[in-house]
């Protein structure tokens, strides 16, 4: 999933599609697999996760990303950490009404690790629901509002293959729903309203 609003510090996208699989593609809409869980821990496990990391860390806009995108018909999305950096929303908010930031010399700039999900799960969805923007990596340049449950639950297994639990609302809650639409072959685009194509705003 991808943020239309960039932080300041962040560099621009260096190719939008540089590994990621545009919309048209086949394995984006098929059901991905369970990873077998004696897997987990392999090589050929790693190497996906690898990947996926080098795919969404390319991307200066993305959120998180699922296998499908970058070709694996696999049940594995990750989330950047950088969502939980303390700037982010508020970032977001002063660049959306134009306001300059005070304290850019001040902030120091946190490095939270990117949150792996294997198998996840929804175990829970709020009936609260809202419409939320949305856009994707492998639907450039497409936006469009999404109605999201405000809250989710996920259960998942780890890159270490242990089992946890997940409880999110707002931006990682609409996250978990957006990515584990991808994993059943959906598109935000098969039920978004207000579709436009719009360029990212690089910083
Ligand atoms: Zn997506």
């Amino acid at each position: 999933m991808i943020r239309k609003i960039l932080q300041a510090n962040q560099k621009p996208a260096r190719n939008a599609t540089h590994s990621v699989a545009g919309g048209e593609e086949k394995v984006l809409r098929e059901i991905a697999k369970d990873v077998d869980l004696k897997d987990i821990k392999t090589i050929k496990t790693k190497r996906v996760l690898k990947e996926m990391r080098e795919a969404l860390a390319s991307q200066s806009d993305g959120v998180a990303i699922a296998a499908p995108q970058i070709g694996y018909s696999l049940r594995i999305f990750v989330v950047s950490g950088k969502i939980f950096e303390k700037d982010f929303l508020n970032n977001r908010k002063e660049r959306m009404s134009g306001e300059k930031k005070k304290n850019d010399a001040v902030e120091v700039k946190s490095k939270i690790k990117n949150l792996i999900f294997i198998n996840p799960k929804i175990s829970k969805l709020s009936r609260e629901r809202t419409w939320v923007p949305e856009g994707c990596l492998s639907v450039r340049p497409l936006y469009g509002k999404t109605f999201r449950s405000t809250k989710a639950t996920v259960e998942a297994y780890d890159e270490t293959g242990k089992k946890f639990t997940r409880g999110a609302s707002g931006l990682l809650a609409q996250i978990f729903q957006h990515e584990t639409d991808h994993l059943n072959g959906i598109l935000f685009i098969d039920h978004a309203k207000d579709i436009k194509a719009e360029q990212p705003q690089h910083a």
